[in-house]
């Protein structure tokens, strides 16, 4: 069984069996995999609290043929978050984050940057960066990395570039991935978002933009409530169902194991 070692995160962690548990991971050098901790729920587990959700590891296993539920067989604890443990903002902020990336990518599918973005994401919440703001930046974010780039500048469903468009409002298609022309809103019958031109010029910015430059956007009343709706709105199109909520309530609908475990 080969050895596979690299930094990775923690997305999910549920209990299998009597003592163990199965963990998914985003991983730099290989993307999204999980893996079995035998033993992990014990009271003196070699894992310690490397497996917790929220924390980045130095993690050690093994590949086992034809099965892509592989061995956890060593994780060290790189970098803690504890500030997301112990806010329940900061928490459902993380565990959206988690959600999202666990959501859209696929497993065994390296992308560097992904991880990166992840583990900025964390540190921005940790270090005391607005939760809501935060989140919203690295979702928007995300789905520029992964393929589901939001369209701003051609129509989502014909690809006619969109231009300025005078000062009008722009409509958001959550099932077209974007926003839609003129012709094309005629043409379908859907619900669409309204982006006003700031708004439009917000999420347009916050694609361009690096993850390290990434927490000094800043948007408020009607730019950040229509940025919320239109990427809420998407990411649960492109995640194939709802995820959790950000807020509160976040952290009752998360699975069990996120719930306040030290
Ligand atoms: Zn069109």
């Amino acid at each position: 069984m080969p050895l596979l070692k690299t930094p990775a995160i923690t997305l999910k962690s549920r209990k299998w069996g009597e003592a163990d548990r199965i963990v998914t991971f985003y991983t730099l050098r290989f993307g999204k995999l999980r893996g079995v901790a035998r033993g992990a729920r014990r009271m003196k587990s070699r894992f310690g609290s490397a497996l917790e959700p929220f924390v980045s590891c130095d993690l050690n296993l093994f590949e086992k043929p034809n099965d892509t539920l592989h061995r956890v067989s060593q994780a060290d604890i790189t970098e803690t978050f504890p500030a997301l443990r112990e806010d329940l903002a900061l928490m459902a902020g993380a565990a959206r984050m988690s959600n999202l990336v666990a959501a859209i990518t696929v497993d065994g599918d390296p992308a560097p940057k992904i991880f990166e973005t992840l583990l900025r994401g964390f540190r921005s919440l940790n270090e005391g960066y607005d939760p809501g703001m935060t989140t919203l930046l690295f979702q928007i974010k995300l789905l520029g990395l992964t393929g589901f780039r939001p369209q701003t500048d051609h129509c989502a469903v014909c690809g006619q570039g969109m231009g300025v468009q005078g000062g009008g409002l722009g409509r958001f298609s959550a099932q077209a991935g974007g926003l839609v022309c003129d012709g094309c809103t005629r043409r379908r019958s859907e619900r669409y978002l309204f982006l006003a031109p700031g708004s439009l010029a917000f999420l347009q910015q916050a694609l361009r933009m690096t993850p390290e430059v990434l927490n000094r956007l800043k948007a408020n009343g009607q730019v950040r409530s229509e940025l919320e709706m239109a990427i809420e709105a998407y990411v649960t199109v492109v995640a194939g169902k709802r995820l959790p909520p950000v807020d509160f309530l976040a952290a009752e609908a998360c699975e069990p194991d996120y719930a306040l475990k030290r």
